[in-house]
């Protein structure tokens, strides 16, 4: 894939340089010939011009020699170029020829060039000559007393003009050359720079598909794609993470379920093994079944109600909800559990009228009421349990305070951890399952809000859950 792109990029360099140079050499060689024949024709006619101005004067003089009456007059004028100059009168006859080989002195001379200028005009023409070189000729009339008495015929080849050019267009070919070759190799290092760590990229990703997140990219320097390889590494560490999450949310999950299944079986085999077991027996290990049976649902719901949270903040049911009857109604549920241990429950609402405020109704219901009941179950009978709701700029604090056994510092943080149990045995004893502060957590965090724990003045801890709001009415 790299190197066809590498080739994709160098086509197109080479595509967009050749386009340009052959569009550039073109107009330049173009405009040149242009300025170049365009120059020498003005020149030519001026000459031409001079040399009419001038003979027109030495019509009339009188020579021994026809050729020497206008020899003085065109020569000096054409001294020091290759033109050759014709003088003929009205009637196309050669009267003088600065070419003293040519035949053609006395001689009718007739081109289209003169007929026009016979005809008054300032006439060229560029074409090819007798030995097929290229020839620039300009004629223009003499006149005398406003009439047309003879033309001056001016002729050259373009020769040192076609060699200028011819030099010109070797110089921009040789150039071209020279720059497409230079642009070759910087696109063909550029190309490299930039899809060598391209290679490296594929690689990588083909590794994460495998489920290898091990792998790296070796990042240098600061552009684009260093970036691109950094965000790479970062996904690679995220996602390495988040499989060991998993991988370890399993194994915890599964051996969470193999403690009841082993009890389940145990009481199993101890009922079977049994002779003649009396009725007061079979209904013994039944009712130790039963609850064997209880703890396995228990988990099971709470390893549902987890995965349900960790499908994101979509899954939000949001919903106008009343937070004093929110609490209240967790207050309600759990007097039955308090009750028969003699532990009081408090509600204080600091006589705040709090409006209706957004929420998911049920998932913050649950993160309040598995505070409360761990409130309960970990703190001895007789104690008492405080939930206790505030305002705070942006958000509505609710604390549950109660006065059990507290939980110490280096512990805070790990409690909200799945599966993590402060005293394991006392805990399963009491039907925990290590998951419902984490299921609160998630909760909470989906809201936007925070949780954290710190000791109650009078011992026992508290769980401080602020919740920014987004008041409706
Ligand atoms: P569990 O189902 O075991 O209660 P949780 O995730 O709800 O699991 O709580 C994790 C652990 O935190 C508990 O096992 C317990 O040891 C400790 N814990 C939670 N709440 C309290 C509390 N109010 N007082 C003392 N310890 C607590």
């Amino acid at each position: 894939m790299t190197s066809s792109m590498r080739f994709m990029m160098i086509a197109t360099y080479f595509a967009v340089i050749l386009t340009t140079l052959v569009l550039m050499c073109a107009y330049v060689i173009g405009l040149l010939s242009e300025n170049l024949y365009d120059s020498e024709t003005v020149d030519m006619f001026a000459k031409a011009n001079i040399i009419s101005a001038t003979v027109s004067e030495a019509w009339e003089t009188e020579s021994e020699n026809e050729e020497e009456r206008f020899a003085d007059y065109v020569e000096r004028i054409l001294a020091g170029t290759n033109i050759r100059g014709v003088v003929e009168n009205s009637s196309y006859t050669v009267l003088y020829d600065t070419n003293r080989e040519s035949e053609l002195l006395g001689k009718v001379y007739m081109r289209d060039v003169i007929k026009l200028a016979l005809d008054g005009e300032q006439a060229e023409i560029t074409g090819d000559g007798e030995n097929g070189t290229k020839m620039i000729s300009v004629a223009v009339p003499i006149t005398q007393n406003g009439n047309i008495i003879g033309t001056v015929y001016l002729t050259q080849s373009v020769g040192t003009i076609e060699d200028t050019i011819k030099s010109t267009r070797t110089s921009l070919i040789v150039f071209s050359a020279l720059i497409v070759l230079l642009i070759g190799m910087l696109s063909l290092a550029m190309s490299y720079i930039i899809t060598s760590p391209l290679a490296e990229f594929t690689e990588v990703a083909r590794e994460i598909s495998k489920g290898n997140f091990s792998k790296r990219i070796n990042v240098k320097g600061q552009n684009e794609i260093a970036q691109m390889g950094e965000t790479l590494n970062y996904m690679c560490d995220e996602l390495g993470l988040l499989e060991e999450k998993r991988r370890k949310f399993v194994s915890d999950a599964s051996h969470e379920l193999k403690t009841p299944m082993a009890g389940i079986k145990l009481i199993c085999d101890s009922l079977v093994s049994t002779e003649n077991p009396d009725s007061a027996m079979v209904k013994e290990f039944l009712n130790d079944l039963s609850e064997e049976v209880d703890r396995l649902t228990r988990i099971i719901e709470r390893l549902l109600a987890l995965t349900k949270l960790d499908a994101g903040g979509t899954s939000l049911k949001l919903e106008e909800v009343d937070i004093k009857v929110l609490v209240g109604n967790v207050v309600r549920k759990l007097t039955p559990i308090a009750n028969p241990r003699d532990i009081v429950l408090y509600t204080d609402y600091h006589d705040i009228e709090f409006g209706s405020i957004l929420l998911d109704y049920d998932k913050i219901y649950e993160a309040i009421y598995n505070i409360g009941d761990n409130a309960i179950k970990y703190s001895p009978d007789g104690a008492f349990v405080e939930f206790d709701v505030s305002e705070q700029i942006g958000s509505i604090v609710i604390k549950i305070a109660d006065n059990g056994p507290g939980i110490p510092e280096g512990e805070r943080d790990r409690i909200f951890e799945r599966f993590y149990r402060l005293d394991d045995s006392r805990a399963r004893d009491t039907g925990g399952t290590g998951l419902g502060l984490a299921i609160t957590k998630e909760a909470v965090l989906m809201h936007g809000g925070s949780i954290e724990v710190y000791d109650a003045e009078h011992g026992g801890s508290v769980f401080k859950i602020t919740l920014p709001y987004s008041r409706t009415i």
